[in-house]
């Protein structure tokens, strides 16, 4: 039986997926997981425990672990894990992305780095210490800007501003989220620098895809249908395929491809997200093939799609003139075959329409319940509603926070239902948040 590492941060509902692949595959999963949640994991007999801050002895501890227990393939899911991946991969001799594209694509200067000197279009970028005078520094920078830290993901920590006094606040709140303790945990220093760049606009799309030994192979483009523009960048539906012209869904794939090129990026999933000019992405512009620069890569990380989101993709085998009545397989599965040696081209999407809405958090609390969850479940379209947050659980919003109330997924035939059938159901929810109560001081502590 072929044996997969699977990385991940925790083990809970984004691995399971992985769990069901698995066993239709026959493939054994193994789990790494970092030691600061190895409390809450229900499989910690069969984890590795490892310290994802740590790339290098965690790939040796995997490593060493491997020659007792050989590995066909490995896997990361989220951020953190991708250069230990990366560096494990290496280390048995298979296939991946390397190390040190791995690591750059996880930092934003060094991404930024990477993908100017790769040709591609990037903003106006330059790291400041977070505990530097932003006022100084405000002359020197173009607004509308945006602030973010090198090495978080998720859109934490990033901000837009417009003028000095925005910039002066972005930065003061930098500082407060750069001392949380589960950043500190991590021990990098990229997490004392701030990446200020200029705010670029346009409509922004994701691309889910995998390289095939450095040949990309682009999954799904998602359309991101909300505005995102500032002052946070909260995440919330994804819809594909994007209703777009084919020479802009192709300019952006285009783009992708060089972006992760530059990267040094070689073989499995990639995760991309890059904005169209506005005057291309209405299809009324300008030919993207004249227009140099339509489109700006914002990021490529070297891990798929979060967690649940996941399940929004399905894949039929390639070019079978009855995909229809194919079965589907999962994101998962793809990635499993894909560590084993399978090529990824053999698969694609499945002709419905799909989109997912990861549900932000309104406001600052502690999450009581959800109401509405059937009602929501019956619109048309809506395959599934989860909500992901505990109760009592206090909600952060962004940019400090680093989670969502739950998510939303919808099917249809065209992705103008899915994106109705997504906000109608969200519409039907309702979430009981309680103001957090000041800290009262027991008399008898
Ligand atoms: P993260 O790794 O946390 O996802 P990103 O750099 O991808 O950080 O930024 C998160 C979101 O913030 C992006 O998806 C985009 O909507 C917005 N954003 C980031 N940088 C810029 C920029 N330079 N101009 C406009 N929007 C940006
Ligand atoms: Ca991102």
């Amino acid at each position: 039986m072929p044996r997969v590492l699977l990385l991940a941060t925790t083990t809970g509902y984004q691995t399971r997926a992985f769990d069901d692949a698995a066993e239709r595959l026959g493939v054994e999963l193994v789990r790494a997981t970092d030691r600061c949640h190895v409390l809450d994991d229900p499989w910690r007999d069969q984890a590795v425990p490892v310290r994802f801050y740590d790339d290098i002895e965690s790939a040796n501890e995997i490593l060493e672990f491997s020659r007792k227990t050989p590995l066909s393939g490995v896997l990361a899911v989220g951020d953190r894990p991708t250069v230990v991946a990366a560096r494990v991969l290496e280390g048995l001799g298979l296939p991946g992305h390397p190390p040190a594209a791995a690591a750059a694509a996880r930092n934003k200067l060094a991404s930024r780095e990477r993908l100017r000197d790769g040709g591609l279009a990037v903003p106006y970028f330059t790291p400041v210490h977070v505990a530097e005078d932003a006022r100084a520094l405000s002359p020197s920078v173009p607004f509308p800007c945006v602030v973010k830290p090198l090495a978080l993901s998720g859109s934490r920590g990033v901000m837009r501003a417009d003028n000095t006094e925005e910039l002066v606040a972005a930065f003061d709140r930098l500082r407060l989220l750069l001392l949380a303790p589960d950043i500190r945990a991590e021990r990098r220093e990229a997490d004392d620098l701030v990446l200020v760049e200029g705010f670029i606009a346009g409509h922004e799309f994701a691309v889910e895809g995998v390289m095939n030994h450095g040949v990309l192979h682009a999954l799904a483009i998602f359309d991101k249908p909300d505005p995102l523009d500032g002052p946070f960048f909260e995440e919330t539906i994804y819809i594909t395929p994007p209703e777009i012209a084919p020479d802009v869904q192709g300019a952006i794939v285009d783009a992708v491809r060089r972006a992760a090129l530059a990267l040094g990026l070689h073989h499995g999933p990639i995760h991309a997200e890059c904005r169209v000019n506005p005057s291309t992405s209405s299809g009324r512009g300008p030919s993207t093939s004249s227009g140099q620069g339509a489109v700006l890569v914002l990021e490529v990380a070297a891990r798929p799609i979060g967690g649940l989101c996941a399940s929004a993709l399905r894949f039929a085998k390639a070019g079978d003139g009855s995909r229809d009545g194919s079965p589907l397989i999962s994101l998962e599965e793809l990635l499993l075959r894909h560590a084993l040696g399978e090529s990824s081209e053999g698969w694609e999407r499945e002709r419905a329409a799909s989109g997912v809405m990861m549900i932000p958090i309104p406001r600052r609390g502690i999450f009581r319940r959800a109401s509405g969850l059937e009602e929501a479940r019956r619109v048309a379209g809506v395959e599934d509603v989860r909500i992901t947050a505990k109760p009592d659980q206090v909600l952060v919003p962004l940019p400090e926070g680093a989670s969502y109330l739950g998510f939303i997924f919808a099917r249809a035939d065209d992705p103008g239902t899915v994106e109705r059938a997504l906000r109608l159901a969200h519409g039907r929810l309702n979430f009981m948040i309680d103001p957090e109560l000041p800290v009262v001081q027991s008399r008898h502590g």
